[in-house]
């Protein structure tokens, strides 16, 4: 049940505190990941949500491309990566936006979508939502149409649904 899932995460996750800089309380996923039952559990949960629904899965740099791939496969859908400005080889497509210091470019091969596939956004985290609306902006202005966003954690304290508004946003575990 829904408890059971959130009482599995909670117990594989580790707060890093001060990382990557001061102040910031990192959350690691990798003791969920190297746990085959609760990593198991967490794509099947966010799998079987989405199920008949949607035709990609497109997963943020770097821990989004784990739970993502992972979700796709189980849906036997395909995979998008949403990456860090400079990486992809192709001809891309790319959005910039603010971060508390400074600013991010994601970007997307330019032949992504034909047009008119739903996509699955997925990430590990959800913090302010920047990074989260800018993806969505990004697949939206690429012909895709974004169904829902779906991320292992929402530390609920720095709002970032407001930055996603009037989306089918779901979290697993809400912390702060
Ligand atoms: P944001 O754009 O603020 O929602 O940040 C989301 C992105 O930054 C995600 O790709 C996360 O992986 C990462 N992130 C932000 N805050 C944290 C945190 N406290 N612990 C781990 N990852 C984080």
């Amino acid at each position: 049940d829904t408890q059971a899932l959130v009482d599995l995460v909670t117990s594989r996750l580790r707060d890093i505190p001060d990382f990557p800089e001061p102040g910031v309380v990192f959350k690691d996923v990798t003791p969920l990941l190297a746990d085959g039952e609760a990593f198991s559990a967490v794509v099947r949960d966010m799998a079987e949500r989405r199920r008949g629904t949607v035709d990609l899965v497109a997963g943020i740099e770097a821990r989004g491309f784990i739970f993502g791939a992972a979700v796709a496969h189980e849906l036997g859908i395909g995979f998008v990566p949403v990456r860090k400005a400079g990486k992809l080889p192709g001809r891309t497509r790319g959005v910039s936006y603010d971060l508390e210091y400074g600013s991010a470019t994601i970007e997307i091969h330019e032949d992504s979508f034909v047009g008119g596939e739903r996509v699955l956004v997925v990430d590990d985290v959800l913090a302010t939502g920047g990074t989260a609306a800018a993806t969505c902006e990004l697949l939206e202005g690429s012909n895709a149409t974004v169904v829902a966003f779906e991320a292992l954690i929402e530390l609920a304290f720095l709002h970032g649904r407001d930055r996603l508004p009037g989306r089918d946003v779901h979290t697993t575990i809400v912390v702060g």
